[in-house]
């Protein structure tokens, strides 16, 4: 049984800054992590692996330096890293990110579960689940806060997973064919901190770690990155939000009297605009 696990690296913070003229982010001098639900997506695919001997393969696509967080999967105890890493894959929209990791996914060949995380800290779509899912043709489920159980099939991919996913008022516990998706929330496990032998293994020359490029996962370079993406960002800005105060003087009854003035008028310039 073969359990991926897509790992993205993400700069250290929730605050994401944009270079106003660009439109993109600013990475520079910014510490890069692994996005804190990948780290939950990989304890799921351990925890897995230690009851049933799956192998973990780890996936990220990203520049020469996320490397450093196929490394972490591999001390925390993923078996192998694949890192998709091409100049063609540069500024990709979630649809050619998707495109990209399905099809690397499609030249891994076989697998039973993939698992990510729910979302990205510094793109924050949660898109990369569900698209990948659907350009791979196979059984989703998002959200989850509980593997319950894992029944690997007898041949090759087939098999069951039960999980637990977190909806708005309630849990929903969904049987699942295998092959099939999973996005994971923080609620799922609590991350097992990085082995010292395994990473230094990792970060030696014989490190189980390979390096992808666009002709290795049979993709033309217009349909990845900056070329393949459907949508574009036009414009990013902080918005700026001013408050104006205004203090209302009288008595109780004045001060009422002039609020209800106030919020009748402002209701009709409301009604007005629709
Ligand atoms: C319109 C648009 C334009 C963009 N342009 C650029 C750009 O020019 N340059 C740029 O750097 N980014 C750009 N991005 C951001 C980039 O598309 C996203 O970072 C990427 O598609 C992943 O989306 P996300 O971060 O929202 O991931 P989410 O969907 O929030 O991530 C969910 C999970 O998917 C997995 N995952 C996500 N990304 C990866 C990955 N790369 N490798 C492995 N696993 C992954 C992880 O498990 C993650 O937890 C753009 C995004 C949009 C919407």
């Amino acid at each position: 049984m073969n359990i991926i696990v897509l790992v993205k690296q993400v700069p250290n913070t929730t605050k994401v800054k944009f270079n106003p003229k660009t439109g993109n982010l600013i990475r520079e001098g910014l510490e890069s992590i692994v996005n804190p639900d990948d780290l939950h997506a990989l304890e799921a695919a351990i925890l897995i692996k230690e009851e049933t001997g799956a192998k973990v393969i780890a996936v990220s696509m990203g520049p020469p330096q996320a490397v450093d967080a196929l490394t972490q999967a591999i001390g925390m105890g993923a078996d192998k890293g694949i890192l998709l890493c091409d100049m063609a894959f540069a500024g990709a929209d979630t649809w050619a990110t998707s495109l990209t990791l399905s099809r690397a996914i499609e030249k891994i060949g076989y697998y039973s579960l993939i698992i990510c995380g729910h979302q990205a800290i510094d793109g924050d779509t949660a898109q990369i689940g569900p698209q990948v899912a659907d350009w791979l043709g196979i059984a989703q489920a998002t959200y989850v806060k509980e593997i319950e159980q894992v029944t690997p099939g007898e041949s090759g991919e087939s098999g069951e997973i039960i999980v637990k996913r977190r909806l708005d008022n309630e849990v929903e516990r969904l049987a699942c064919q295998l092959p099939a998706l999973l996005t994971v929330i923080k609620k799922v496990n609590q991350p097992r901190y990085a082995h010292m032998e395994r990473l230094i293994t990792s970060c030696s020359d014989k490190a189980p770690i390979v390096v992808w490029n666009a002709a290795d996962i049979g993709v033309n370079t217009c349909d990845v990155g900056l070329e393949g993406s459907n949508t574009h960002v036009i414009k990013t800005f902080t918005p700026n939000f001013k408050r104006q105060n205004e203090i209302l003087r009288g008595s109780k009854e004045e001060v009422v009297n002039q609020l209800f003035s106030r919020l009748k008028n402002s209701d009709t310039t409301m009604a007005g605009k629709l």
